[in-house]
């Protein structure tokens, strides 16, 4: 299996969480998490690139281990360890107040929507099995309708149209002085298709997602998480033959 191109190694990797490290229980898979340890204890940082919310995933870098950025809520937040305050690029009221008129509209949308909406900061996110095409289709006819309709597996996002993992990411490696070249981004949703379409390199892991798997410049043979070990090991290889 080559996973990466001849000669090639990332100085920075950008994973998504949800189905990427986590396996097809949705539980969050061991193996994936001693992998991640790997890269950062060859001075390689990880990136977690997710649609949870800042608090969330802030739990899981604490408690992984890591040194590098998080970019939250597809873009929407941005985190450093070294910054002073996170970056929140959308305040996140249109999205909410867009979610209570469609309930407003069509009582059978729950405006509250999934948990982690209680800390949510850019966005707004309803329950992952409302009917996509009745929103989109409200929101496009809507005093809303500049909002985008992100669905992934584990919710309907209503965000702002300029954020995006891309466009995170983007300015998550202007501030560390790195260039979209050096990154390596690993996914496994539609919601990390912009940040494929700015890595130096990009990883499907095994998922339904023809569209996805389609974007990627490399799709793994193995499903979600499984494919991180693996990975890493080939990373880790390209990485110790550029030191020689
Ligand atoms: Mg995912």
């Amino acid at each position: 299996m080559q996973w990466l191109p001849s000669g090639w190694c990332p100085r920075v990797v950008a994973f998504d969480i949800d189905g990427t490290l986590t396996d097809e229980q949705k539980l969050l898979d061991m193996d994936a998490v001693n992998a991640l340890r790997r890269l950062e204890k060859a001075g390689i940082p990880v990136i977690l690139a997710t649609g949870n919310v800042r608090a969330i995933t802030y739990g899981l870098w604490r408690f992984i281990g890591l040194s590098g950025p998080m970019c939250c809520e597809n873009g929407g937040v941005l985190w450093h360890p070294d910054w002073d305050e996170p970056h929140v690029r959308a305040s996140g009221k249109d999205a909410k107040m867009a979610a209570e008129w469609l309930e407003s509209q069509h009582p059978e949308i729950d405006s509250k929507g999934i948990q982690t909406n209680a800390w949510r900061e850019s966005e707004w996110c309803l329950f992952a099995d409302e009917d996509l095409e009745l929103v989109t289709a409200s929101i496009n006819n809507s005093d809303w309708s500049k909002l985008d309709v992100v669905r992934t597996g584990f919710a309907i996002h209503l965000m702002e149209p300029h954020l995006s993992k891309g466009s995170g990411l983007e300015l998550i490696l202007q501030r560390m002085g790195l260039e979209p070249s050096d990154l390596l981004s690993v996914g496994d949703a539609p919601n990390d298709l912009t940040m494929f379409a700015m890595s130096g390199w990009s990883v499907a892991v095994g998922t339904p997602f023809t569209d996805v798997q389609a974007a990627a410049d490399v799709v793994s043979p193995h499903p979600n998480s499984a494919t991180i070990a693996p990975l890493v090991e080939a990373i880790l290889t390209a990485h110790a033959a550029q030191e020689l």
